[in-house]
């Protein structure tokens, strides 16, 4: 699976799930570049370690919910490293609260991050990708976005937003060689998931029929195979890993 010559933009790379993409697209032979959107500082300290784990990595700060934002970061990229061949939109935020308590605020915070960057900065390389005649665009999604969560209604409409997105734009492009598709991950074991009291992420794993959370890398696997040509006849898919919590 050599992804040799090819640029890797991973929204969000710093984070949990993203970290894991990073590695695993490098290792397949892509440069990477990350976006962060938080403290400068930090984010070098993660491309260090990243260094240290062998991946040469690029940090690139960009606000995906911002298309100005956006705009600058594509036309860096598409002048300094000829365009992206693979984007995953990876950055997302929750802002969880029932609907009668839910503020403006909440859900626009959440439908921002989470779909509007989808536009935000696919816009920037489909152009390029649909040029070179290959590309390959790959949106996390949620489970949440399958099946609904209490407590969700920003997260959950975002999240079945971006696969609509991916539906859409898949057909646009299909015959010039980029394929666009939606992954939608379960509990995975990131920081955030592993900092809920072990008596409720039990309740959580008890939901799950493999029994237990998913691993970073799980996704990551999963995202590397449809960034590579192996994967040319997968668009407009949305691929569950879930560990059987949710089957449709
Ligand atoms: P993290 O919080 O670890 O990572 C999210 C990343 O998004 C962070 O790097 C964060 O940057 C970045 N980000 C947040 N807001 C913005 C913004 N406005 N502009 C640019 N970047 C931003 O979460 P995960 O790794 O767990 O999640 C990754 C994706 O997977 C998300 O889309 C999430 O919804 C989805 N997902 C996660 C699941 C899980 O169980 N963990 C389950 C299903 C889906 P910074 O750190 O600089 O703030």
């Amino acid at each position: 699976m050599s992804m040799q010559g090819k640029v890797a933009l991973v929204t969000g790379g710093t984070g949990g799930i993203g970290t894991a993409i990073c590695k695993k697209l490098a290792a397949a032979g892509a440069k990477v570049v990350a976006t962060y959107i938080g403290d400068e500082g930090q984010a070098k300290d993660w491309q260090a370690k990243m260094a240290a784990d062998g991946v040469d990595a690029m940090i690139v700060a960009c606000d995906v919910s911002s298309f100005d934002d956006c705009k600058a970061m594509g036309d860096t990229l598409n002048a300094e490293m000829g365009g992206v061949d693979i984007l995953v939109n990876n950055a997302g935020i929750t802002k969880d609260g029932t609907f009668r308590k839910m503020s403006a605020d909440q859900w626009n915070a959440v439908l921002t991050v989470n779909l509007d960057s989808v536009f935000n900065v696919t816009k920037q390389f489909v152009d390029g990708m649909m040029t070179k005649g290959w590309g390959r665009v790959i949106n996390i999604s949620s489970i949440n976005g399958q099946k609904g969560q209490f407590g969700q209604t920003n997260y959950s409409a975002a999240k079945a937003g971006m696969h609509g997105f991916s539906m859409a734009l898949a057909q646009e492009t299909a015959k010039k060689g980029v394929t666009v598709n939606s992954v939608s991950p379960g509990y995975i074991g990131t920081e955030m998931v592993m900092a809920v009291p072990e008596e409720v992420r039990n309740q959580i794993v008890a939901q799950i029929p493999v029994g237990r959370l998913g691993k970073p890398d799980e996704i990551a696997a999963l995202v590397t195979f449809l960034a590579s040509d192996d994967a040319a006849f997968i668009t407009g898919a949305n691929i569950a890993a879930n560990g059987g919590q949710h089957m449709c």
